[in-house]
């Protein structure tokens, strides 16, 4: 017996690194499996296991606790069970009971949340005293820093969203008040890092840093994340919460590091890459630079006059838009955030269905940033039950457009907008868009005369093969509908 104790006191490390290792496999296998829609819902399924793996390893961490500290171990324990049932609870709910069209506030909040803790573990050793050396005790700072930007940037990012602040908060000379604060911020962590360290940096015993100092550290890095995301555009939201995804992946990568916990390192990384690569293909499908979004008023700049279009809007009944894609031999879809916000994919697919009774070609075309987030519109068509090998991307679908009888744009604007094609002083110009243009004709579903996310006027709209379909997007789809069943064509076998 007195052989074998040793050896189960070994276990636990040994234990926590195959575990450790095991949720690394599952996170980047989730995050391979979620680059698909066929196999994204397994993926987030394989990630969350690797989660909760990790979670469950760091009970582990308890067989490695200070003597000194053994009485609290169980109070500790307690508290850790009780901030996961509240946490995991409140995810469960709001996750199940969220709108499509909100899904951009959830995320945005849950990162806040999640550059949130990774502040508070740097908050524990920093007032602690517990980063020993001045490597560790700057990767504390740093992770500190940049966890409480995303914490208040990401709150304000929600609060735009969801539309609690309403309107830009902008003022001559914010760039500057801005830099000021980072420096300011900066300069109180080089002095909590010199207090503690000496200015040569070189003693390796942790030292408490001075209370004041941290608390004021923290209140700037929280003001500079606010003061950052005031002035940008709540239409610009989803990129700034891709950033600032980016960022918490970060802070929580580094005080894993600091922990010398490596699923926290892992987890961290692999968050923060994927967020800064969905934020460069987001301002890369925008024909933006991520400098653009942050720092420019996107919109507000340059504006379309009504002036330089040519043509007519030209108003059509769904019912006769419905029966003409019925007599069509091919029909391609264009989703946008309009089909999202009604609700209509249900209803389209239904719509879908009928037309594929009668024989009609039908596809759909996803813009990369259709929608206001990354896959919105995939996930939409996904939940309708529209099989994978009928959604097309840009780069796959464009060049049919030219050969196909109609195109339903329905919900959409931008995606489709040909100034971004030839117009040089349109906020959009060189961004791909969708060629529905180039079709034989074209239907837009859309209520009025509405403008995009950019808030610009659509040319499509005002050519010569370009009717309007006026009305909520489901609500148009129920008279199509009517109108195709009302024909009693016998379906095509
Ligand atoms: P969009 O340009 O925002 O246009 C949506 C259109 O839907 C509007 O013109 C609106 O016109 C119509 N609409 C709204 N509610 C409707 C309803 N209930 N029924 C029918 N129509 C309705 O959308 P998009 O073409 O999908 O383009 C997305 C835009 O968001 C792009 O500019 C993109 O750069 C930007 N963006 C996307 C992401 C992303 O990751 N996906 C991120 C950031 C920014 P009415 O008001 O007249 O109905």
């Amino acid at each position: 017996m007195q052989n074998i104790l040793p050896q189960l006191l070994q276990l636990p490390p040994l234990l926590i690194g195959l575990a450790d290792l095991a949720a690394a496999f599952l996170f980047l296998y989730g995050l391979h499996r979620m680059a698909s829609p066929v196999t994204a819902s397994s993926g987030i399924l394989v990630a969350g296991i690797g989660m909760a793996v990790a979670v469950l390893a760091s009970f582990l961490y308890a067989f490695d606790v200070d003597p000194a500290a053994q009485p609290r171990l169980m109070v500790n324990i307690t508290l850790v069970f009780v901030a996961l049932g509240i946490g995991g609870g409140a995810a469960w709910w709001s996750g199940r009971k969220v709108a499509m069209t909100a899904m951009p506030q959830m995320v945005a909040i849950y990162n806040g949340l999640g550059g949130g803790a990774a502040g508070a573990i740097a908050a524990i050793e920093l007032f602690g005293g517990k980063a020993a050396g001045m490597t560790p005790f700057i990767v504390t700072l740093a992770g500190a820093l940049i966890g409480a930007v995303s914490l208040s940037g990401s709150l304000i990012a929600w609060a735009k969203l969801d539309g609690v602040i309403e309107k830009p908060w902008r003022f001559r000379g914010q760039q500057a008040v801005n830099g000021l604060l980072l420096l300011l911020t900066l300069a109180v962590g080089a002095y909590l890092a010199v207090v503690t360290h000496g200015a040569t940096g070189d003693s390796s015993v942790a030292v408490p840093a001075l209370p004041t100092a941290i608390y004021l550290f923290f209140a700037l890095a929280l003001a500079l994340g606010i003061c950052m995301t005031l002035p940008i555009g709540g239409a610009d939201m989803p990129v700034v919460i891709s950033i600032f995804n980016a960022f918490t992946g970060l802070a929580v990568g580094l005080e894993g590091f600091v922990l010398k916990n490596p699923a926290l390192m892992i987890a961290g990384m692999v968050v923060g890459a994927a967020g800064m690569l969905l934020t460069l293909l987001m301002a890369k499908a925008m024909n933006r630079s991520v400098a653009n979004v942050v720092f420019t008023n996107f919109g507000t700049i340059a504006r379309h006059k009504q002036g330089n279009i040519k043509g007519s809007l030209k108003p059509m009944q769904a019912s006769d838009a419905g029966i003409a894609m019925r007599y069509a031999a091919s029909v391609i879809i264009v989703p946008g955030y309009g089909l999202a916000v009604a609700q209509g994919q249900g209803k389209l697919y239904e719509f879908v269905k009928l037309l594929r009774d009668g024989g009609v070609s039908v596809k759909f075309a996803v813009h990369p940033v259709a929608g206001r987030m990354p896959g919105q519109m995939d996930v939409l068509l996904a939940e309708a039950g529209v099989p994978y090998d009928m959604i097309f991307q840009l780069e796959d679908i464009n060049d049919e457009f030219a050969t196909t009888d109609i195109a339903l744009v329905i919900g959409a604007n931008d995606v489709v907008n040909p100034a971004a094609r030839n117009d040089k002083s349109s906020p959009i110009f060189g961004m791909p868009i969708l060629n529905a243009d180039k079709s034989k004709k074209v239907f837009v579903v859309k209520r009025g005369e509405g403008k995009g996310y950019a808030d610009i006027v659509n040319t499509l709209f005002y050519s010569d093969n370009c009717n309007m379909v006026y009305g909520d997007a489901q609500a148009v789809l129920i008279k199509m509908i009517e109108a195709v069943r009302g024909l009693g064509l016998p379906a095509v076998a």
